[in-house]
């Protein structure tokens, strides 16, 4: 049915979000402060209750320590609607100037949970295993064992309390200092760059949008400059991530961590021969990835493939798609799947749950947020009537149908590691993408839709395992000292020839300086913040592939799955609902293939549209 997709209609503008409901009058509401007035009294009340508990775990104790951890689930659980509520305001008028205030309040209670969560922990690693086990027996705190267990591990993992709270303490102005002193550095960086004889003053961001130019001088014009910008900053940009770097090292010799990967594989709750699996897989897609740039260098017209032509389009795609339109669209496509996943997205648009208007004072981007204890979610977006707005619609109803499945769970049973919060995001993607790719019949449509699928394994693949085997090296080479800027230089090169195998242009293809201008060399809150992605992207395409094969049966199996995210290991979650060993390479092997299926089809109408 072609007519879905390929028809320029006039759209009516994309609806805004219910917020009324939640807590009546924004950020102002008299609701939302009384809600928040009681959750700090009852923190200070927990407070005083962990100091009255009894540090050890007697019989006698179990009672009152099983009130006091479930006492404190619930406070996380009202923090976390409190939080959500006032980012929904603030993004949805970014100078909601009390709305930030009150941010910045829900953060600091947010911050004195965690330090009862730390207290927490601690306290559950001086337990010996035998109460330890009997306490994890109560069926009142059954289905929360595994978080309770993972804090007790972690916790043992690390130094003395006293120490750790030492360590957080100065963290504040030492190591997440460095990682806001570079987001000053990349925020006062504005360069002038000339466009249709206009001259604009732009942001680092806003440059590097412009390697989405179609206009290769475009793109190759604004790589320059923002490499002479990055080269103007780099020395600063070296000394911050070394710091950082030796502050992070530091810490994990005290903690006695071997590896910088523990840190990263915790956060995911993987395992590293897990990791080095999926990787080993990527590495043979690479002869299909040189075969899709090859095809795309021909539409572009270049020889040379460069840093900046990674996101270049090809094909045109200029259908139309309202709000309505795209969310009528991807109930159909979830239905032929799961009744129950588009029952409940038809839910979400009914009762407007996402904000979708276009209109100026917005904050950029999307997300999908949950509203854990009313049982419901809400999604931020601005909706640009075209084929990418729907398919992030469809993947932050993805995000959403995740929360829905762990309603009924308890708060901290619902908390999933990043490697496996994008499943079922990803899943609804590729459901909706490769459904508007079998409706799709002019050749420049069909071109568009396939560079858009083959782009996200090329990126994820190449580009973020340059990001990855970059960390690696740097952390090895930091365990000796300070690198050179030049050096980082040197390393990023070596990893990028490495990753990318030759695609990009050995003299003018590189983007040595990628260590300074991508963020999230320079995160904080969580190191090696590349493979995840990857991860994520190739768990989802596992469960789709799966899915495609076994139809409707397979959606029960999707949602069970989906509702144990957050209570085991990812391996665990693989072995259990999907039968597979992750630290093998079989799931692996046909996640790859499968996510370079379209290869084939793609060279093909390169060569019969030229
Ligand atoms: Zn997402």
């Amino acid at each position: 049915m072609e007519t879905n997709i390929a028809t320029a209609t006039t759209v009516k503008p994309a609806p805004r979000w219910d917020l009324e409901s939640v807590f009546p009058g924004g950020s102002g509401s008299t609701e939302y402060k009384i809600f928040r007035d009681k959750v700090r009294v009852d923190l200070d009340k927990a407070k005083k209750a962990f100091a009255k508990l009894p540090t050890k775990l007697a019989p006698a104790a179990e009672a009152q320590w099983i009130r006091f951890i479930l006492e404190f689930q619930r406070l996380g659980e009202h923090l976390g609607l409190a939080r959500s509520f006032v980012h929904c305001c603030i993004s949805e008028k970014v100078t909601d100037e009390l709305g930030h205030a009150i941010f910045g309040e829900v953060d600091m209670m947010i911050a004195d949970w965690f330090t009862l969560h730390n207290g927490l922990e601690a306290l559950f690693a001086k337990q010996a295993d035998k109460q330890w086990e009997k306490l994890m027996a109560n069926p009142k705190i059954a289905q929360i064992k595994f978080r309770l267990s993972e804090m007790r591990t972690l916790a043992k993992e690390k130094m003395a309390p006293e120490l750790e709270a030492l360590a957080l303490e100065l963290s504040v102005n030492g190591y997440h200092a460095w990682a806001r002193l570079y987001d000053k550095i990349s925020g006062e960086i504005t360069v002038d760059f000339e466009e249709a004889g206009k001259v604009e003053k732009l942001s680092v961001g806003q440059l590097q949008n412009k390697f989405n130019s179609p206009d290769r001088a475009i793109r190759q014009r604004a790589f320059v400059k923002f490499e002479e910008a990055w080269n103007s900053r780099a020395t600063l940009a070296a000394s911050a991530l070394n710091y950082q770097g030796g502050f992070r090292l530091s810490l994990y010799k005290n903690r006695n961590w071997k590896s910088p990967l523990h840190e990263p594989l915790r956060i995911n709750r993987l395992q590293e021969k897990t990791l080095n699996a999926m990787w080993k897989a990527v590495a043979t897609t690479l002869p299909a990835m040189k075969k899709y740039i090859e095809a795309k260098k021909k539409l572009l017209g270049i020889d040379r493939f460069c840093w900046y032509d990674q996101f270049a389009p090809v094909g045109k795609f200029e259908a139309r798609f309202g709000f309505e339109e795209a969310g009528d669209l991807v109930v159909k496509h979830l239905a032929s799947f799961s009744d129950e996943m588009a029952e409940f997205s038809r839910k979400a648009l009914n009762n407007r749950w996402i904000e979708g208007e276009d209109r100026p004072g917005k904050a950029d981007g999307g997300f999908c947020t949950g509203l854990n204890l009313i049982k419901q979610s809400r999604i931020f977006m601005t909706y640009a009537d075209d084929f990418g707005s729907m398919t992030t619609l469809a993947h932050e109803l993805g995000h959403a149908y995740h929360q829905w499945v762990l309603k009924d769970i308890p708060y901290l049973a619902t908390e999933y590691p990043m490697g496996l919060a994008e499943t079922a995001s990803i899943f609804n993607e590729l459901r909706v993408t490769d459904a508007a790719l079998k409706e799709v019949t002019d050749p420049q449509q069909k071109l568009m839709l396939l560079d858009q699928i083959l782009q996200q394994p090329f990126i994820l693949f190449c580009n973020i395992y340059a990001r990855f085997l970059f960390d690696r090296s740097f952390y090895a080479e930091r365990q000796k000292g300070a690198l050179s800027r030049a050096r980082l230089d040197e390393l990023m090169v070596a990893a990028q020839k490495e990753a990318f195998a030759g695609i990009l242009d050995p003299i003018e293809g590189h983007h040595r300086l990628f260590w300074a201008s991508k963020l999230h060399f320079f995160y904080t809150e969580a190191p090696f913040y590349n493979f995840p992605y990857t991860f994520g992207y190739l768990f989802a395409g596992g469960v789709y592939e799966r899915a495609s094969r076994e139809g409707k049966a397979f959606a029960p199996k999707y949602r069970a799955m989906l509702q144990d995210t957050g209570s085991m290991t990812t391996e665990e979650v693989a072995k259990k609902h999907l039968g597979v060993n992750l630290t093998r390479d079989d799931f692996w092997t046909a996640a790859v293939s499968n996510s370079v299926r379209y290869v084939d089809e793609f060279c093909a109408l390169a060569n019969s549209t030229m």
